[in-house]
């Protein structure tokens, strides 16, 4: 990258801006080159400048949260990561039951677009009948069928608006939730995610999504324009939004209700502890790789084609949960990715199913 473009960035942006920063630092699963640039937004209105600064040197800007869904191939990403980490905004709004500012820098940002809610039919009609396409048919991380999508739809009377910025921890939100005894997001635990990835990835797990509780995404586009756009607008579908792919999120509102303390306190409780017997939580991992098929979970059917404990280098089959890789410890994205196909190709032929990845995986060979 040329020395004014990073005299230029680097004027443009408060957050820290770092020049070619290995991904492997900034994912779970540690693998994968360098970025030409990764920029730390420190706020929204920093976010908004970074990204023109971007669109002006010509830069290509991918978002990234906690890189725990995600895998950078050796090769490194040409143009810029946008880690959006330090939009840390969280608040709740239990009074008015108004929309509060993002990232506090003024009432409601100039410029703010509400976007129209789509006439175009219920994506839940597709969802609760089990179709696939527009809302297609979703399973919870444990391959359970989730529950009908009509019953969360709406905020209840008496929701309470949560804003949280993007690089807010989903476990900040359940802590959060917790401290305030308000429920709906006990789901959540566990997930290490930040709001930005899980709106982008619709986080979910046993039986619930993320989009269950979203009631708006504040976005900004590659040219940092800021938009709102109401959950009504959007379809979300298993591990997936049709939010634009441009859109760098930088907040999310999320309806909560108020619970029992106690109740709430034990559904994370059994949830972290779920978690703990199902998960290989003291290796690196990504999380699922596949998304799980129709009836039979990605990881079941792994488990079946023999494949636990399969190693391509220093990557392997969980011997804990056959739907995670784990890094022994130097691996390369490479090692990942050619295990990634040495399952699809063994459980194509075992079972007849074609493995869809859960994981992103982004950058250069
Ligand atoms: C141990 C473990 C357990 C997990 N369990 C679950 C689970 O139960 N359910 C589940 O759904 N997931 C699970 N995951 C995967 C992961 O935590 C979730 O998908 C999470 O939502 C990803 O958030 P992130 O901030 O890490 O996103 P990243 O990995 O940083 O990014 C994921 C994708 O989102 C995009 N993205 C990130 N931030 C933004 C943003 N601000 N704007 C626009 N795009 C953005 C990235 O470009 C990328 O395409 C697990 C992962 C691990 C390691």
């Amino acid at each position: 990258m040329e020395q004014a473009s990073r005299e230029r960035l680097k004027a443009a942006c408060a957050g820290r801006v770092l020049f070619d920063e290995p991904l492997a630092r900034h994912t779970s699963m540690g693998v994968g080159g360098s970025a030409d640039v990764m920029v730390f937004p420190a706020d929204l209105d920093d976010l908004a400048r970074c990204l023109r600064c971007l669109h002006e040197a010509g830069l290509p800007a991918t978002p990234v949260g906690n890189g725990t869904n995600l895998i950078c191939r050796d090769g490194g990403v040409r143009g810029a990561i946008v880690v959006l980490k330090d939009l840390q905004d969280l608040r709740v709004d239990r009074e008015t039951g108004e929309r509060p500012p993002v990232s506090g820098t003024r009432p409601y940002p100039p410029g703010v677009e509400i976007l129209p809610r789509r006439e175009s039919g219920d994506p839940g009609d597709a969802l609760d009948s089990g179709r696939r396409g527009d809302g297609a048919a979703t399973q919870g991380a444990d391959g359970a069928a989730r529950k009908s999508r009509r019953e969360t739809r709406e905020p209840a009377a008496g929701a309470v608006s949560v804003t949280a910025g993007a690089g807010v921890a989903l476990q900040a939100l359940v802590a959060l939730a917790l401290k305030e005894a308000l429920a709906g997001a006990e789901f959540l635990a566990g997930i290490p995610g930040s709001v930005g990835g899980a709106v982008r990835m619709n986080a979910g797990a046993y039986g619930r999504e993320l989009s269950d509780i979203l009631t708006a995404v504040v976005w900004l586009s590659r040219t940092g324009e800021l938009r709102e756009t109401p959950r009504e607008a959007l379809t979300f579908s298993y591990r997936s939004t049709d939010l634009p792919a441009e859109a760098v999120i930088a907040a999310a509102r999320f309806a909560l209700h108020p619970g029992e303390a106690g109740t709430i306190r034990q559904a994370v409780d059994e949830t972290l502890a779920l978690r703990r017997t199902k998960h290989p939580l003291a290796q690196r991992n990504a999380g699922s790789i596949f998304k799980n098929p129709r009836p039979t979970p990605a990881g079941r059917l792994i488990e079946a084609a023999g494949l636990k404990g399969t190693r391509v280098g220093q990557a392997m089959v969980s011997e804990m949960h056959a739907n995670f890789i784990v890094n022994l410890g130097g691996a390369t994205a490479a090692d990942v990715i050619a295990l990634m196909e040495l399952i699809r190709v063994r459980v194509r032929a075992h079972a007849g199913v074609d493995l869809e990845p859960e994981v992103r995986i982004i950058g250069e060979k």
